[in-house]
């Protein structure tokens, strides 16, 4: 086994260590050594992941529970718009005391490696492709242009009633659209549309 080494994962424990009943609470913020997540949606490196860690001596080990706040970024799988994910999850592992078959982690030298555990918990959490909204149109097949983007292409698309809504609030709005930017008006419309 490697020598134990302190990353910015690491926690001690030697306070509530072999002291049943005994339990602390503890905020840990991580500046990230490396990005989380090979997919379409990462925790790039150097952002700052937030875990409410709560330490609790038992028996066997140090039972470690956590929420972990993070954001991922990536791009819609749609539009390829840049998009802001809230990683917001909790995780609970018990660190035995000595290493053992029946136990997946163990303490190291009085502290405890969230690594592997945060890293597996926030890539599961990550979504496979994820999309700017849920209704996202896309892409034009044949100019490639956003659907959003292009008004005559929304015309020609119109079959859902929500979109019919949104060409009303377009309508209503033609006169600022050109002033502030179709894009930016559009994602306004379906901001306040959801509401
Ligand atoms: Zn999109």
């Amino acid at each position: 086994m490697p020598a134990f080494r302190a990353t910015p994962y690491t926690v001690p424990v030697h306070d509530v260590m072999h002291r049943p009943g005994e339990m602390r609470e503890h905020e840990l913020v991580i500046t990230l050594p490396e990005r989380l997540g090979e997919g379409a949606a990462s925790v790039p490196e150097g952002s700052k992941l937030t875990i409410d860690l709560r330490l609790e001596g038992l028996h066997d080990g140090v039972l470690v529970t956590g929420e972990v706040d993070a954001t991922a970024h990536g791009e819609c799988g749609r539009c390829l718009d840049p998009v802001t994910i809230p990683v917001e999850l909790e995780f609970q592992e018990l660190f035995a005391y000595s290493p053992d078959e029946a136990f997946d982690y163990s303490v190291r030298d009085d502290h405890v490696d969230l690594e592997p555990v945060v890293r597996d918990a926030v890539v599961l959490s990550l979504p496979f492709q994820p999309v700017c909204r849920p209704d996202c149109p896309g892409l034009d097949p044949e100019t490639g242009e956003k659907l959003t983007a292009s008004p005559d292409a929304d015309e020609r698309a119109v079959s859902d009633p929500r979109w019919a809504a949104l060409e009303g609030f377009r309508a209503a709005h033609d006169d600022v659209d050109d002033a502030a930017g179709v894009a930016g008006q559009d994602a306004a419309g379906v901001a306040e549309e959801k509401e």
